[in-house]
């Protein structure tokens, strides 16, 4: 089991410098005066502890983060400095913005700041050597600091000045943020308590085939839903009708059942589903076997029997990992498995039989709309980090902080 490096490792706090690479990409939209606001703020709250504790400490607190996709120049729009009010918020601290992130003029802020103010960079990849991973870029940002922590795991799959090149030059940890995700994936993945559970759903195979063949040979239960689920079914002879199918990935699909009989991995397709002629809401519906879609009908959710099968299942499990929702979550009443499933894991994660992680966008909002994120264990809100980690890959961002 991996150990990774944390804010405890780092020494002496007092006086010193300490870098954060924080995700400050968040979702932002313009209000009725024509002012940009956050509309989520989970990823700012998420940094604010680890940002409270170093500067009670007495340390030098300096915050870095990408925003959006600059491809190594400046565009003004995708400027930090609108993250900075949203940040002095969520900290309750002056935060001053600096229209760099990396030089003299960085240095000279910090030497004139005042301790309880928090210093605000200017996005990292307004550089070129931030997604290069540029080690004079790196050095760059290392030299205005004593310590480095990430806390942006969602950024942690890529290999970037910021997330990967910097912490190989100065002494650097795991947030806590960062630390309570690696220490929920862990437990979940690398090390788990088993019956180990995973559900797999959402619209496509293609999109998570690395997801299902890792997770083929490491869990014991495999529910597949969702839209990947016709693929499944088709390449088993059944006809799906309209549904929603990648036909071309039969061969792949077949080729993974296979492989889960002999890796003892039980894979559950539904036995039953709910198909409607219209993918809206409150579409015409009805429940049917796996022999009775008709030609013009499409499969838009797991039937209710199958649900109770695998609740029933789920009863026995120590573990589950989430991803993808059972069905079109978003159109009532196809969000019948999604939720009931979703709410029969917060339940069993309640009364502590059962550890339960998930993550992915939609997955993320499927869950908050069963009403169950804050009975979860963890809920990730990295997206494309998250299902790198379910498909066994190394994050180059948290390779870097193991010990
Ligand atoms: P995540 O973002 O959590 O990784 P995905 O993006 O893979 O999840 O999948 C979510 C999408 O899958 C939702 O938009 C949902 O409507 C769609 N979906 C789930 N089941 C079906 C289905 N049977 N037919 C069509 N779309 C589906
Ligand atoms: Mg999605």
């Amino acid at each position: 089991m991996a150990q990774y490096k944390n804010i405890d490792d780092l020494g002496a706090l007092l006086g010193k410098r300490v870098l954060i690479r924080a995700d400050l990409n968040v979702p932002m939209k313009k209000d009725q005066d024509g002012k940009t606001i956050v509309t989520d703020d989970t990823r700012i709250r998420s940094v604010t502890p680890t940002i409270i504790y170093l500067m009670e400490k007495g340390a030098q607190v300096i915050v870095m983060s990408h925003f959006d996709r600059p491809k190594g120049k400046i565009v003004p729009e995708m400027s930090l400095e609108q993250l900075a009010q949203p940040l002095a918020d969520a900290i309750k601290k002056a935060v001053i913005f600096i229209n760099d992130c990396a030089g003299d003029a960085v240095t000279e802020t910090l030497d004139a700041m005042e301790d309880d103010a928090v210093l605000l960079l200017e996005n990292v990849r307004f550089h070129k050597g931030e997604e290069s991973n540029d080690p004079d870029f790196a050095q760059a940002l290392a030299d205005n600091a004593d310590y480095y922590i990430n806390e942006a795991f969602s950024c942690s799959h890529r290999a970037h000045a910021s997330t990967e090149g910097i912490a190989h030059l100065i002494p650097s940890a795991a947030g806590f943020s960062m630390e309570k995700e690696l220490v929920a994936l862990e437990n979940a993945l690398g090390n788990p308590k088993r019956p180990l559970c995973a559900v797999v759903g959402g619209a496509k195979v293609s999109s998570k085939l690395d997801v299902l063949t890792n997770l083929v040979e490491k869990v014991d239960h495999l529910i597949i839903g969702g839209g990947m689920a016709n693929t499944f079914l088709a390449a088993q002879g059944i006809n799906v009708g309209s549904s929603l199918c990648e036909h071309d990935l039969a061969d792949t699909a077949r080729a993974i059942l296979t492989k889960a009989k002999t890796q003892n991995c039980t894979i559950h397709l539904p036995t039953d589903l709910v198909v409607a002629k219209e993918f809206k809401a409150q579409a015409d519906n009805r429940v049917v076997g796996l022999n009775d879609v008709a030609r013009d009908e499409m499969i838009l959710d797991v039937g209710p029997e199958t649900v109770v099968k695998l609740t029933e299942m789920l009863d026995d499990c120590k573990t589950l990992i989430w991803n993808g929702p059972m069905g079109a979550f978003e159109i009532a009443p196809f969000d019948r498995a999604t939720v009931t499933l979703a709410q029969a894991a917060g339940k069993l994660t309640k009364a502590g039989t059962l550890i339960s992680v998930a993550g992915g966008g939609d997955t993320v909002a499927a869950l908050n709309h069963a009403g169950v994120s804050d009975q979860f264990t963890h809920i990730s809100t990295a997206g494309g980090a998250f299902l790198e980690w379910m498909e066994g890959k190394e994050l180059p961002g948290v390779k870097v902080l193991e010990k």
